[in-house]
């Protein structure tokens, strides 16, 4: 198999131009030419009259040693990697089934591959399985009234549930394990499109499904799931796993805990404080989510182009680096999708984004946010980031009204400093609902004067998403976990031998693509013991 990058063509081009490039560049006969594959497929609208679409191909030809050493001088052609996770060899799987706690994509993909492996795994979830959490969120989004158990971070498949499901990721790649992760949501119904585009989305809708798969797959591979089933406590043995103590009544015998907990689970973080085990603060970041028409973003991305169906709503990703050192920058970018209600502790208000498969909603919406350290926090305990947070989503809550409607603001009223009292062309998606105010009242001062400096600026490289009545809406406090659960090399707790922190909880990943795969890690890793134990 040879590998063949940047192939490039008009975004619309004819599908059959695809091969007839290939050949063009190899500068071979059709027949040569046995299959090809997509690898990777990007959009380029950097120029917004030649919006081109960039691909990655794997191709199978007939004599491809003579055509490797014929392009050996070009970078663009070389010999096709394996594309292959292997899973790791195990030795001889004994004793207690390993407990994961939490069924975000972190646990259940540290789950699925220990199932995999042979282990036993059992999945504990403090929330409820998904169908029963849909209906519980959308009762919070009609009525406004929470369950601290049953909400958009805590359930089935977590945080990640209800999301736009964007499957983008930094990491590196070099074991394949972002690519097993959507080889498994492709086998759970996920669109196979995932497996190349360059920035692939699921959707709330289709992730809804694939978390129930993917349970029932660890389910027929010998693990057990276990929902409304809370981690309350940790039995210690020597400084040693000896049990995961559930909601305070039960004891599950385990050598074996993976904390794949999230970073909202701040009951979870004060009892692992209260049993010494190792924390610490982390910086994070606050701000609010913005919502523009779509039909803005598409303009301003796309140009004469706007609209194709090919293109589908256009994405943003902006920065402003301030001159105090501090920045402001877009995240979690929502094309076509809803701003919504995330809280999961009564009394405080927490935004994210969703969207739907089909991204079709009037709206775009982003995080907007300011990093914040822990001399920001006003303490030097290792939970007082949790402090912050929960500070800021009071004050949203009693700005909103205490019955939670979220605090907004227009763009230019909040440049401006005075309160909004009506609403533009542009409709807030949050429900329940929102209240007309003064954004200075719910968030930290120097979060707005950023926000001030940062969105004038960034409307010179999006054009109109300073526009006046783009819709602010407070607060948006998780996007990433407040603190770190620190691990050794071996990926446990220096302290406890067998405690595994994992995923975004732990602060040591964030984002679907990299939780899962350091779940996938965190089962090799707990592999590598049965190995030990072998030799
Ligand atoms: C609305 C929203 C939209 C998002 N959109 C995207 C996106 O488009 N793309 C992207 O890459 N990322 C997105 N994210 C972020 C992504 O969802 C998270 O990074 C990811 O889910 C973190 O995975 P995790 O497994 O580490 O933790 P989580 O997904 O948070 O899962 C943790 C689980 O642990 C459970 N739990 C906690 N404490 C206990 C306990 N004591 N006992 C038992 N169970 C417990 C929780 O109930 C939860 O189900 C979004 C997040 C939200 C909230």
């Amino acid at each position: 198999m040879i590998r063949i990058i940047d192939i490039t063509l008009p975004f619309d081009h004819k599908e059959e131009a695809l091969a007839k490039s290939i050949l063009e560049r190899l500068g071979i006969p059709e027949h040569q030419l046995l299959n090809f594959t997509i690898v990777r497929k990007s959009i380029d609208a950097r120029r917004k009259n030649h919006i081109v679409a960039v691909y990655t191909i794997d191709v199978i030809l007939t004599n491809e040693p003579e055509l490797l050493s014929r392009f050996s001088q070009d970078n663009r052609i070389s010999a096709g990697p394996c594309m292959n996770y292997q899973l790791p060899t195990v030795g001889k799987v004994h004793g207690p089934s390993p407990v994961v706690v939490g069924s975000g994509p972190c646990g259940l993909f540290a789950t699925l591959i220990l199932a995999q492996l042979g282990f036993k795994p059992m999945l504990i979830e403090r929330g409820k399985e998904v169908s029963s959490r849909v209906k519980d969120v959308r009762n919070f989004w009609r009525t406004g009234q929470l369950d601290p158990e049953s909400n958009v971070q805590f359930g089935e498949g977590g945080a990640g549930t209800f999301s736009d499901g964007k499957l983008t990721t930094r990491i590196k790649d070099k074991y394949n394990h972002s690519r097993k992760v959507l080889e498994e949501f492709v086998r759970a119904g996920a669109p196979e499109e995932i497996l190349y585009q360059a920035k692939p989305h699921i959707g709330t809708d289709n992730l809804v499904k694939i978390v129930k798969k993917l349970r029932n797959t660890i389910i027929s591979l010998g693990g057990q799931v276990r929902f409304v089933t809370k981690l309350t406590g940790i039995k210690i043995k020597d400084s040693k796993v000896a049990g995961a103590i559930v909601n305070n009544s039960e004891t599950i015998e385990t050598d074996t805990i993976v904390l794949a907990l999230g970073h909202s689970a701040r009951d979870t973080f004060e009892m692992l404080y209260q049993l010494d085990i190792p924390i610490e603060a982390k910086p994070f970041s606050i701000g609010v989510r913005i919502e523009h028409p779509q039909s803005l973003i598409d303009k301003a991305q796309y140009g004469r182009f706007a609209f194709h169906r090919l293109l589908g709503p256009a994405e943003y990703k902006l920065v402003h680096h301030c001159e105090n050192g501090r920045s402001a920058y877009t995240f979690c970018m929502c094309p076509g999708g809803e701003v919504i209600a995330s809280s999961s502790e009564s009394g405080g208000i927490v935004t994210n984004g969703m969207s739907r498969y089909s991204r079709n909603k009037s709206n775009a919406n982003s995080a907007l946010l300011v990093g914040v350290t822990p001399q920001d926090f006003g303490s030097t305990s290792p939970l007082a980031g949790i402090e912050f947070q929960r500070r800021w989503e009071r004050k949203a809550f009693e700005t909103g009204g205490n019955n939670y409607f979220a605090p907004v603001q227009l763009v230019g009223d909040f440049i401006s400093g005075r309160p909004s009292n009506s609403l533009g062309e542009v409709c807030p998606s949050y429900t329940p609902g929102v209240t007309l105010c003064d954004l200075a009242e719910c968030l930290p001062g120097f979060v707005v004067e950023i926000l001030r400096l940062a969105i004038p600026q960034m409307d010179k490289k999006l054009k109109g998403f300073a526009r006046n009545d783009a819709v602010m809406t407070a607060v948006e406090s998780r996007s990433s976990s407040p603190i770190r659960i620190v691990r050794n090399e071996t990926l446990q707790s220096p302290a406890i031998k067998g405690l595994y922190p994992a995923g975004e909880g732990a602060g040591y990943a964030g984002g679907i693509i990299s939780t899962a795969v350091d779940g996938i890690k965190i089962a090799e890793a707990i592999s590598s013991k049965t190995l030990k134990a072998t030799v």
